[in-house]
Parts: structure tokens; sequence; C-alpha cells
């Protein structure tokens, strides 16, 4: 065995082949994959095998495309064989949300180039004769849809890994993995040690006990899962083509054919659970079953059987049991570990066999260049934070299992494993009517529901749509009080902080104390990474703040864009400070009531910010900026004394009819003003001159990262552009990745969108052709089935002279 290797894949899956082959296919040399027992002897060699295109993500249907284009073309790629079964797929509807949830898939369908039709339940017969249509309202048809044998393409990537010079290990099982001095790793097996300058954790169900070495924490849990196969069938044997893949909201499982047979695999809508009382499997483990749990499955199984007489009427001549990984949100976990460089997590796929050729190729392409055509955030491991303990894990993946095929609307999210993260005012919040919606454990109130029936869940705009209204008016209007003490918030302190922030960040950081500003750190090919509002507290002190689902990440960001020679440390402060974001043209009014600080324009302008004492609490950070586009403060309190500042505050409500808004007033009020929003607008997959954020970008510093390349780009001209949309809709608005159409041809793609209440227009942001980003263009928006009109509009729709800031 060799002793060095450029990359060590511990994991011979689906998962872990389809990596070493798509490294191998990026030109890296010196890599290796070790498996303790033979390849597929995990989880990969007893899956039903399905590939299906449906999902309501654009990133990860691409993976799903990826992967069903590239299998039936292994064989030729390889040499080694593969069965593959391109059988289509049909998805049933039997609600009216899951017809709307449908119609926005098929705009996917659209962004992601594969073919898809929404057929009525007579249509489905033509497809699939013996499917019983009760309840159905509509079907989602997938021509190129398919199963594969998982065994064949996992063998197939490998052998064409091989044959690129890669080197597998089979029969070694790696006991631990140490980070040496140099920065390199050290995997140890029991055949000997292996240096290596990255290390990828792709051992399946055992990917949390391999994660703990390095003390990593991996919220996977192993979820037991079941298929059967009946005997064959007369009514099949004769029978072309092979009949599509079912999947059935009713007896929540797929239905297929297989030898003859029919294959049902149910995923339980409750009664699942975790395998081998959550611990991971033993060692010696290998293609193994574990016994079936037949009785406990008889409900979906006679439902499917109601959906697919044919499944009752043969025997049973196979039972399959077996665990598949599944993380709480049930997306596979696919990115950097957090912490130390170059450990990477390719593991917890729950659909792996389909994903594992897509989500090898664009691993490969983050591991090799530094960043993947798509964007990766909703694979990367750092989404989770250790609030996602063990506990948490095992209820929300359980949970998760259990809505496979449930269809969940936007804003939705599981009851389980809640109330980790709190603000010190949450029950206050709670008592006004708050609706608390969790971002990276923390519970963050979207809206206020005086009525007391909590939020309907909808495509379409919903009961929270006239409160939000309400919300958004009294901002505009008067003045409104939003918790935000979700930020991340770092304070990078030290010696060379200033120089070292100038190098990281594309505009120029704050050269006085009090100034702030917006930041872009760029990856060195000049695409968006992260977006952080700097503040310089003092010339060797400044507080830093980003999305909340971006604390792991920009923590990471900024702690490995340091020198070793510069002299600063960087610190996480989220959970010290508590926010109140205090904004509308009397919030200068209500402030002063609390504090004796100079609040007037000359001694406290926009983009500043003092240490100010608020409501007798010293040592508040009030930074004159919000993302909702009014004269304000936020107010970072120490968060053990958010509460006084706040009772403080709602007591003024009396006078000034302060009104309480969250997260989705904040959308629709940072549209109006054309705010970017970090994850759609902004993405590693777009330059900052194709998100329109010129002034953000300073190429006339001396250097940053990511500057030469911004040189390039510049020159180059954007490949695709930002735009502001205004949209004809009637009762829904953009959600994101809608195709945009000029005519017949597709020309763009919406990022987000939000009425607007104020301007009363339903606003939506885009990336276009670049030639068709001209103000007063035409277009049309596919949404929710139908195309809308859609106009580009000056930017902003509010506000456009910043007069409202600045006063
Ligand atoms: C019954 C069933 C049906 C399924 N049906 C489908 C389907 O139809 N479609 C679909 O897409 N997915 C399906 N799946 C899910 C699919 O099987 C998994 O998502 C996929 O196999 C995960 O692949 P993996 O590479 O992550 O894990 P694994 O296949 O488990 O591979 C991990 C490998 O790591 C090795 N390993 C672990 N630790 C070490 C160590 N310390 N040293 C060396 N080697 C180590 C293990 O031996 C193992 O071979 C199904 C799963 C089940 C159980």
């Amino acid at each position: 065995m060799k002793s060095h290797a450029r990359v060590v894949i511990v994991g011979g899956g689906v998962m872990g082949a389809g990596l070493l082959y798509h490294l191998a296919l990026e030109g890296w040399s010196d890599i290796m994959l070790v498996e303790k027992g033979e390849l597929t002897s995990g989880s990969t060699w007893h899956a039903a095998g399905q590939c299906p295109h449906f999902n309501g993500s654009l990133n990860m249907t691409k993976v799903h495309v990826y992967g069903t284009e590239l299998y039936p073309k292994l064989e030729s790629l390889t040499g080694q064989a593969v069965s593959w079964h391109g059988c289509g797929g049909l998805r049933l509807a039997m609600s009216d949300e899951e017809v709307n949830w449908f119609k926005y898939v098929h705009g996917i369908s659209k962004l992601a180039g594969y073919e898809a039709h929404l057929i009525s339940p007579n249509e489905i017969r033509e497809h699939h004769p013996f499917l019983e249509t009760f309840g159905v309202k509509l079907a989602y048809l997938t021509v190129s849809d398919g199963h594969v044998a998982p065994a064949d393409i996992t063998n197939a990537m490998a052998t064409g890994a091989r044959k690129l010079g890669a080197e597998v290990y089979r029969r070694t099982l790696v006991t631990d993995i140490k980070r040496l001095k140099t920065g390199e790793w050290q995997v140890i097996t029991d055949k000997g040690t292996i240096t290596c300058e990255h290390v990828v954790n792709s051992a399946g169900s055992y990917c949390g006990i391999v994660g703990s070495w390095t003390g990593h924490n991996v919220p996977i849990a192993n979820m037991l899962h079941h298929y059967m196969i009946t005997e064959p069938l007369p009514e099949l044997i004769e029978l072309k083509p092979e009949l599509p893949v079912v999947r059935d909201p009713y007896s929540h499982a797929y239905l297929r054919e297989e030898t003859n047979g029919i294959l049902v695999g149910p995923y339980e809508t409750e009664t699942a659970h975790v395998c081998w009382n959550g611990e991971p499997p033993p060692w010696d483990f290998e293609s193994e079953l574990i016994a079936p749990e037949l009785d406990r499955l008889t409900p979906w199984l006679e439902k499917a059987s109601e959906r697919l007489p044919l499944f009752g009427k043969a025997g049973l001549k196979n039972v399959i049991s077996g665990a598949i990984t599944h993380t709480p949100d049930g997306t596979y976990l696919s990115g950097p570990a957090p912490g130390a460089p170059n450990y990477w997590m390719h593991c917890g796929a729950s659909i792996g066999i389909c994903q594992g050729g897509g989500a090898g190729k664009y691993l490969a392409q983050w591991m090799v260049h530094g960043q993947s055509e798509i964007n990766m955030r909703e694979f990367d491991p750092r989404r989770f934070g250790n609030w996602a303990s063990e506990e948490y894990t095992a209820k929300v993946a359980v949970n998760d299992y259990h809505h496979m095929y449930y269809c969940m609307k936007p804003g939705e999210q599981h009851e389980v494993g809640r109330d980790l993260r709190r603000s010190a005012i949450h029950d206050r919040l709670k008592t006004q009517g708050g609706q608390f919606g969790q971002i990276f454990g923390w519970e963050r109130a979207r809206w206020y529901d005086r009525s007391g029936k909590g939020e309907s869940y909808s495509f379409k705009r919903s009961n929270w749509w006239a409160p939000v209204r309400e919300e958004c008016l009294a901002v505009r209007e008067r003045a409104g009080l939003m918790d935000l003490s979700t930020f991340s918030k770092f304070e990078v302190k030290g010696k060379d902080a200033y120089r070292f922030l100038d190098r990281i960040c594309a505009n120029r950081v704050p050269q006085r104390d009090g100034g702030i500003i917006l930041g872009h750190l760029l990856t060195p090919d000049g695409y968006v990474e992260s977006e952080m509002t700097i503040t310089r507290l003092e010339a060797d002190r400044f507080y830093v703040l980003s999305a909340a689902v971006a604390e792991l990440h920009d923590l990471d960001q900024l702690r490995r864009r340091l020198n070793p020679a510069e002299k600063v440390t960087v610190d996480d402060v989220t959970d010290a400070y508590g926010v109140l974001v205090l904004a509308g043209p009397q919030s200068r009014e209500v402030l002063e009531g609390l504090t004796s600080a100079d609040l007037c324009n000359q001694s406290f302008p926009w983009l500043t910010a003092k240490e100010i004492e608020a409501a007798g609490v010293p040592g508040v950070r009030a930074l004159r900026v919000n993302y909702v586009g009014e004269l304000g403060w936020e107010l970072h309190v120490p968060m053990g004394q958010l509460d006084i500042v706040y009772d403080a505050l709602m007591e003024k409500d009396k006078s000034w009819g302060l009104k309480l808004f969250g997260t989705y007033a904040m959308n629709s009020l940072r549209m109006e003003k054309g705010y970017r929003g970090w994850g759609s607008e902004l993405t590693n997959e777009v330059d900052m001159f194709e998100g329109s954020m010129e002034r953000f970008i300073r190429l006339d510093k001396e250097d940053f990262i990511g500057r030469a390349a911004s040189l390039g780009h510049k020159q180059r001209g954007p490949r695709i552009k930002l735009v502001y949309l205004e949209i004809e809709a009637k009762d829904s608005d953009a959600l994101g990745n809608e195709p945009i159409y000029r005519g017949e041809k597709l020309v763009g793609l919406t990022t987000s969108g939000a009425f607007g209440h104020a301007v009363k227009k339903s606003l939506a942001f885009g990336y276009v052709e670049p030639q068709l980003a001209r103000t007063g263009e035409v277009f049309e928006v596919l949404m929710q089935g139908d195309k809308r009109r859609a106009r580009i509009i000056p930017e902003p729709a509010y506000d456009a002279d910043n007069k409202k800031l600045r006063g």
C-alpha cells in the first residue's frame, strides 16, 4: 500500500466511487479509495436503484440530471456493463398544493433541461394501464427517469477511475484519522498509514464514527428502509415497454416493475426508526440485511395494493431491508467540514444511487478548482452547526423520512427539533403572535399573527399576506421593530486586522472608527463567496456581520484566509449579542426616548456606528444601517440585556405605533429597495458585474483576493446579468428559480421575489442574457403553470435617491 497520496476517500459505496471517478476525470492523479469490505458492501448493494428527476431544488435537480445522463453512458465510457432501465417515472399529486408544487417543479425542469409533462388522470392510464387513479389530480411524467443496478454503476465508476490512474484498496479498514502539524492528514488503516493532502469521509452508515475521530459532528441517522419484490406476474411477462416508476403520496411508496414482478418501497409516515439503536453498525457488518419489520409496514402495503392491485395479487419473493443514511433536511452532505482545511464530507445520501454521479462531479470540481459550477450551499456540511446534536438529528431525520412523499410548502418546516437557539426576547415575541421559522438552529419570527390560527402554508399568497402588508407599511410610514439576533457575528481583532480585511474584501474597508461597509469575499476566480457588513470599532477591531446560515461558512472563510504572519484573531460572538432592528421615519424619535446619545444626522450619519447607552444598558452597538431601506438603527445589545432594551422600545409603542415585523416583511422591504440576497442573487455562480454590484468592488485597490480574476471578468463582460422585474402576478409572487421567457425562448431565471406593499408591485430579481438586460424589456415568467408578463424596471422601486435612509 502507498504511504502518500493527494486524496484518500474513505468508503467505496456509490458516493465514494462517484467522487473518485470525477476527481480522476478532473485530472487529479495520486488519488485513492479505501474500502473495508468490497465495493458497494455498505448501503449501495441493496438499493432499489431508482433515479428520478423530480425535485423542488434547481441545484439538486442538476445533480439528478447529470446522474441519469451519465449512467446509460457509463458502459461505453468505462467498459464495465451497466444495466440501465430508462422506463420513465410518474409522480402523483392528490391535493391542490401538490398540483401547485408540480407546476413549480415543471418550471425547474425547463431550467435543468429534462423532459417532463403534467398529465391528467386519464392520460396516466396510457402510460400505466394497471394503476388506479382514485384521488389523483395530476401526474408528473418524467420521460428519462430510470433505474439501474447500483453495483453496476459503482463498479463502473471505480473502473473508470482506475483506468485514469486512481487506486482502490479493498478489504482495508480505516481505524483513525489525524491531522499533522504540516496540515496534512494521516489516514491509519489496518494495512498501513497513508499521509495525504485531502481526506474525504464517504463512509456511509459509519460517517459519524469516522467524523468523530477528528472532532467533526456528522448529522446523519441510519434509517431502516424496506422494499419488496413479488413473484413474476403473467400480466407483466410480455409487457413492453417497461412500466414507469410510480411515486404515490397515498401509499407513500415507490412502485415499479422488477423482473416481471412488482417492487414496492414504502416510506412510512409514522413508526419509522433508526437502525442499530442509533449506534453505527459493527465494523464487520458487510453486504448484510437487517431483519425486516413487515407487520409494521402493513398499512402502507395495503394502500400500495389499492393503488396497484397487481401488487396484491402475487406472493412476495424478496424483502430487502437495510440502512439508508438520512440527514435532518434529507439532503446529503458534500463539501468542506468546518475547521481545518481539506477534510471533506461526502456522505448522508438517502437517494445516493441517483445522486452519486452528480454529487461526485460537483464535489470534484470544488476540490480541484476551489469551487463548483453550481451553487453548493444546500449541500455544504457547514449548514449544520453543533446545535445539530445526535438527539436533534435522530428526531428530525426520522421526521424527514416520514415526509419523503409529502409536499412541503414554502415556509413549512418540521415541528420537531425546534427551540434550539432562541434570542432573549423569544417568549415576548411569541406572546405577540410571532410565527417562527428555524434558521441555523435559531427560532426567528417570520410574521406576527394576531388571529391565533398560525400560518396556512401555500405556494400562493396565504393568510400571512395581509398582516405582512401591515408590518411593511408600519415600517414605511411610522416605525417597525424586528429581532434579528440570528445574524452571524464575528470580531476581527489585532494589529493587522485592517490590512487583513482589506486584503480579503472586494470593497474598501472603513478607514475611520465607526465606519460601515458592505463587503464581499470573492473566490480566487472572482465569484461571490460571502457577503458581510464590516464595522470598524477601532483601528484594530472590527465587527463583522453575515447571514445566520453562514455562521460556520463565514467563520471558515475568515480564518482560512488568514496568512500565518498576520497578527489577527477571529472570534465568533454570535451568541453574545442580540439584535433589534428599529427602522422607519419615526425611528430617530423612538430611539431618542431611550438614549442621551446624539442621533442627529450630522453626528450619527448613515453607514456609521457608535457604542451608546440605551434604556440604561451600556455597550449597545448602534449601527445606522438596515436591510429594509429606511432611516433606522440596528441595536446590537449584550444578549443578557436584550429584554431591557426591547421592553423600553415597546413602551414607546404606545406613543408611536411601533410595530413588530418579521422576515417576510423584511424580504418585501428589501425587494422594494433592490437589495440583493446572499445565496439567491449572489452566489459562487456569478461575478460582481453580473450581479450589478460594481459599487461594492474597488478594482482601484492595490490587491484583494479575486481582484485579478475580476479584472478579467470586467473585460470579458457578463455572461448573464441581474435584472429587477415587475411581474403582473395574481395570487402568488416569485419564489426564485422560475424560468424567464422571451417569446418561446428561455432566456433566464428568477432568483427571488416578493410583493412590495408600499410600491404595490410584485417584484423579482432574475438573471437574463446580458443583451436583454435593459430597462423596459418585457418577458414572461412561468409561475404556477402560467406565463406572467414581466418588465425590467429602474432599480430600486422605493426611495431611489436613498433620501429616507439618509434622512
Ligand atoms: C432498501 C434501500 C433501498 C434504496 N433505494 C434507493 C433507490 O432506489 N435510489 C437511490 O438513489 N437510493 C436508494 N437507496 C439509498 C442508497 O442506497 C444510499 O443513498 C447510497 O447507497 C449511499 O451510498 P454511500 O456511498 O454514501 O454509502 P455506502 O454504500 O454505505 O458506502 C459506504 C462505504 O464505506 C465503507 N466504510 C465505512 N467505514 C469505513 C472505514 N472505516 N474504512 C473503510 N471503509 C469504510 C463501508 O464499508 C461502505 O462500503 C436505498 C437504500 C436502501 C437501504
